[in-house]
């Protein structure tokens, strides 16, 4: 390895520590991008030159914002809302809101820079972005999330829009808080926007197989991975960790496919279903009561509920983790290896923190990190948006086609650049780097210095 290369990204590095004091997620999520990117920078001396790396660590723009509502007793508080602009190479910045009191401005930067890789995979011309609130939506009034809602666009509407940034859901931000957002926009803007934000209901702009995306994405990902060594799903046993979107339909794709998902979690526990899980019992519990995990095994003798350990202290053949960030560690990922796991792909963003990749880039096992193997919610996002633009709604079918051959076409890319700056076809930490990173930086060099 040149020290040119390495120097240029200790260089950048270095100053984005001081540039951003303390923000250990956003530090993490961009040391892991530019450790990957050695070898790409040595066939592109032109990058350095064009200061690629300095403008595309730094955000275009980071917007913080006053949230206050009265909750249902006449009580003020006040939220922080957020929103990073990060990078509009490729389209108008697109990426999530979340809500959940984890956020800050680091975890913000963190998930947009994330987003500006992952959407560059999906070949959708969408920039990255991410946004969010501090707000903790957990055991508040249908009433009380309506009105937080109503003043987060508040502080948000007028800097976005179908041609400039494109909100969605992510942790918190499900198809309700989508609609009281969307009509706030509305009400403020004066005009119909359909594509302003997508996730929204199906009877007024919203597309079939959105909420599944992630979930169908993710499984069609390993799948591809899995092909790579002569497997398939059939009578695989899978650990899914979480119960919101993403890891309900990855179950249902599972089980589709001839798999046996045998777990999942919220905050209240995890559970493991010797007999594999009963989706439809899962979906009445988590989408019709809005229940907890631990209401399943209340109705499931195969069932077990655990407070203390983790779905991946399940002997599997893959593991799916859909929670949220830093949900696997270095023993996480130890006990995982050493129980034979044969693929780990990414749901959630960041869920496998730094020590528990190096564990698992040093197995001989397939690991798929989540800006690739999650990138399906995103892309259908971007499918919302053209039937919006088209005025057209497309059937299931033709989405669920759209999403399988993009999930395939990520997999070809992170395949082709890892041979490419490895030499092997199955790293796709390096992979889905280099493959994102060069599309963004190739047309930042067409746009000039901006
Ligand atoms: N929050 C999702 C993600 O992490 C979806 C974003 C979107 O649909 O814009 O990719």
């Amino acid at each position: 390895m040149s020290s040119t290369a390495n120097d240029y990204i200790e260089s950048v590095r270095r100053e984005l520590a001081v540039r951003n004091p303390g923000e250990k997620e956003f530090h993490e999520a961009v040391t892991g991008v530019l450790d990957s990117l050695a070898p790409v920078l040595e066939q592109h001396p032109e990058y350095r030159d064009f200061a690629i790396l300095e403008r595309i660590v730094e955000p275009e723009r980071m917007i913080h914002f006053r949230v206050p509502w009265v909750d249902d007793g006449g009580v003020y508080h006040v939220n922080r809302g957020y929103r990073v602009q990060f990078n509009s190479t490729l389209g108008p910045i697109k990426g999530g809101l979340r809500f959940h009191p984890t956020v800050s401005a680091s975890i913000v930067k963190f998930l947009g820079f994330e987003q500006i890789f992952k959407n560059a995979l999906t070949a959708q011309q969408i920039g990255g972005g991410k946004g969010g609130s501090d707000f903790d939506p957990h055991g508040r009034s249908d009433n009380e999330i309506m009105r937080f809602c109503q003043s987060f666009m508040t502080g948000l509407y007028r800097h976005v829009g179908s041609k400039v940034d494109i909100p969605a859901g992510d942790i918190g931000v499900g198809g309700r808080e989508i609609g009281y957002l969307f009509g706030q926009y509305k009400r403020l803007v004066g005009s119909f926007e359909a594509g302003m934000i997508t996730g929204k209901g199906l009877g007024w702009g919203g597309s079939l197989i959105r909420t599944e995306a992630t979930g169908y994405g993710l499984v069609a990902f390993t799948r591809e991975m899995l092909q790579t060594r002569g497997e398939d799903f059939e009578g695989q046993t899978v650990s899914v960790s979480g119960s919101g979107n993403v890891a309900i339909y990855s179950i249902e794709k599972l089980l589709a496919l001839g798999a046996k998902p045998v777990t999942f979690s919220d905050s209240s526990g995890w559970v493991y279903d010797a007999e594999g899980v009963d989706l439809e019992l899962l979906k009445e519990i988590k989408d019709v009561r809005r229940g907890r995990v631990a209401d399943y095994v209340k109705e499931r003798p195969s069932a077990d509920l655990h407070t203390d350990g983790a779905v991946w202290d399940v002997p599997v053949d893959v593991a799916l983790p859909c929670a949220t960030q830093y949900e696997i560690d270095g023993d996480h990922a130890r006990t995982l290896v050493k129980n034979g796991v044969k693929a780990v792909a990414e749901g959630a963003n960041m869920p496998t923190d730094a020590e528990g990749i190096e564990v698992f880039e040093a197995a001989d096992l397939l690991y798929g990190p989540g800006k690739a193997a999650n990138a399906g919610g995103v892309a259908v996002s971007a499918l919302e948006m053209q039937q919006n633009s088209a005025r057209q709604s497309w059937t299931r079918e033709d989405i669920a086609d759209r999403l399988d051959s993009i999930m395939q076409d990520i997999h070809r890319q992170c395949v082709e650049a890892s041979e490419k700056y490895t030499g092997r076809p199955d790293d796709y930490v390096v992979g889905s780097n280099a493959a994102g990173f060069v599309r963004v930086a190739e047309a930042m060099l067409d746009q000039g210095v901006v």
